[in-house]
C-alpha cells in the first residue's frame, strides 16, 4: 500500500495535463505566461476571493502575506506550535518574532481560549509590536474562524489564514482560503490540490493588499519592470505549473468527495476500537489532507501496522517550541501542554479505500 498515490491521479488526466503542457512549451512563455492569470483568476473563482497572487511556494506566500500587512523585524506574530516549519519560519525569516499559542485537543487547530489568554499575556511584553496571528488548517481541516476573527478584532489584529493543507474544505459553504485578512496556502504535490513541483498563492479581498504583494512578488516593481519601489522577493509560480493546477484545479472537489468517504470508512473501523481521530465539527468540510489519528502506544502500533506493509507518518513528531531553530522563542509561561502531547499520540495513515479492509485484517 502506498501513503500517497499522486501518480494514479496523473495517469487519469494524462491527455489534459499532457495538452496543457505543450501548449506552454509551443508559446513559450514560460515565466508568468497567460496560464497563470488564468490560473489565478479560476482559483479566484472557486474560493470566492477577489484576488489570487500565484507565487513560487507556500512558504513565500505567507512571507509575502506578512510584508505586504507591513510586518517588519520589530514586530511578533503569534501562531500554533502544531504545524509544519514553515508557518513559524516565514515570520522569523523576516526578522520578526514568532511566538505560540496552543491547540484545541480535538481539531489540532487554534484554541481560542488559549490564544485570548496568550495574546493577554503577550500582549503585556510586546504591547504593540504584536502584530497579527497565523492560524493554520491543519490536515485539511478549517481553524475555528468565527472565533479567531472577533478575537483578532478585539485586539487589533490582523488575521492570516494558512491553508497550505486546506483548500477545498469549507465552513458552512465559505471555502478555506477566504478567512482572515489574507490567507496563502501551497500547491506542493501532496497538498490538497497540488502542481508537480513548488507553487503557492496569496488570496485576498482587499485590493491594496493585493497590488502590494504583486509587486513584492517581483522585485518590489514599480509602473513597469525596471522601476523597483520596495525590497521584494522572486517568488512566481511557473507558467507549467500553473497549466498543471488549471487542469487539476475542475477535479478537486470530486477528489475531497472520494477522500471525505474513504475517511469516514476509516472512521467507522477505528471508532469502535476506542481510537479518536481529528475531530471534524459540523458545519465543517474537511479536505482531508492527512487522516489522523491519535494513540496512547503509538510506536507499538506503528510497527504492527508497517508488518502489514501499511505505511504511517508522524505529523508533527515535535511541537516548533521544541523544535532547535524555534526553541528560543518559546516563553515558558505560555501553556502548550496539548501540543506536546499531540506530538507524542498523533499518527497519520493512508487514506484509500484499502485501508479498513487491511485494519481489520490486521485485526486491530
Ligand atoms: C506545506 C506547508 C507550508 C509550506 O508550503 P511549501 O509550498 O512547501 O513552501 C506552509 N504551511 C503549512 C501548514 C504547510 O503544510
Amino acid at each position: 500500500m502506498k501513503y500517497l498515490d499522486l501518480s494514479a491521479q496523473y495517469r487519469s488526466l494524462k491527455p489534459c495535463i499532457d495538452r496543457r503542457i505543450q501548449k506552454v512549451l509551443d508559446h513559450g512563455q514560460y515565466i508568468m505566461g497567460p496560464e497563470v492569470n488564468e490560473f489565478e483568476e479560476a482559483l479566484a473563482d472557486y474560493i470566492g476571493v477577489s484576488h489570487v497572487i500565484s507565487c513560487a511556494n507556500g512558504t513565500d506566500a505567507l512571507q509575502l502575506a506578512l510584508m505586504s500587512l507591513g510586518v517588519v523585524s520589530s514586530d511578533v506574530v503569534v501562531t500554533t506550535p502544531f504545524t509544519f516549519c514553515a508557518t513559524a519560519e516565514a515570520i522569523a525569516a523576516l526578522g520578526a518574532r514568532p511566538v505560540f499559542s496552543d491547540v484545541s485537543p480535538d481539531t489540532f487547530n487554534l484554541c481560542p481560549d488559549a490564544l485570548e489568554k496568550s495574546l493577554n499575556y503577550y500582549l503585556r511584553i510586546y504591547g504593540s509590536r504584536l502584530k497579527a496571528v497565523i492560524a493554520v488548517d491543519l490536515f485539511g481541516l478549517p481553524a475555528d474562524y468565527q472565533s479567531l476573527h472577533s478575537i483578532c478584532e478585539k485586539y487589533g489584529l490582523y488575521l492570516i489564514e494558512d491553508a497550505a493543507q486546506s483548500i477545498g474544505s469549507s465552513i458552512n459553504g465559505d471555502m478555506a482560503g477566504s478567512f482572515g485578512s489574507v490567507a496563502t496556502t501551497s500547491f506542493f504535490p501532496a497538498k490538497p490540490l497540488g502542481c508537480y513541483g513548488d507553487g503557492g498563492a496569496v488570496l485576498t479581498n482587499d485590493k491594496q493588499l493585493a497590488e502590494l504583494t504583486r509587486s513584492f512578488r517581483v522585485h518590489g516593481q514599480g509602473k513597469h519592470k525596471y522601476e523597483n519601489i520596495r525590497v521584494g522577493m522572486n517568488s512566481r509560480l511557473d507558467t507549467i505549473q500553473a497549466a498543471i493546477l488549471l487542469e487539476k484545479l475542475p477535479v478537486l472537489n470530486e477528489e475531497i468527495a472520494q477522500r471525505n468517504s474513504m475517511a469516514n470508512e476509516i472512521r467507522m473501523v477505528l471508532e469502535p476500537l476506542g481510537i479518536d481521530s481529528q475531530v471534524i465539527p459540523s458545519e465543517y468540510s474537511s479536505a482531508w489532507a492527512q487522516y489522523t489519528l491519535q494513540i496512547n502506544k503509538r510506536d507499538e502500533f506503528k510497527k504492527k501496522l508497517a508488518a502489514s506493509s501499511i505505511p504511517t507518518n508522524i505529523y508533527y513528531p515535535l511541537p516548533l517550541h521544541k523544535q532547535p531553530a524555534y526553541s528560543s522563542y518559546h516563553d515558558a509561561n505560555v501553556d502548550l501542554t496539548t501540543s506536546e502531547l499531540l506530538a507524542n499520540k498523533v499518527l497519520s495513515v493512508p487514506i484509500n479505500y484499502e485501508l479498513p479492509g487491511a485494519l481489520k485484517e490486521i485485526g486491530i
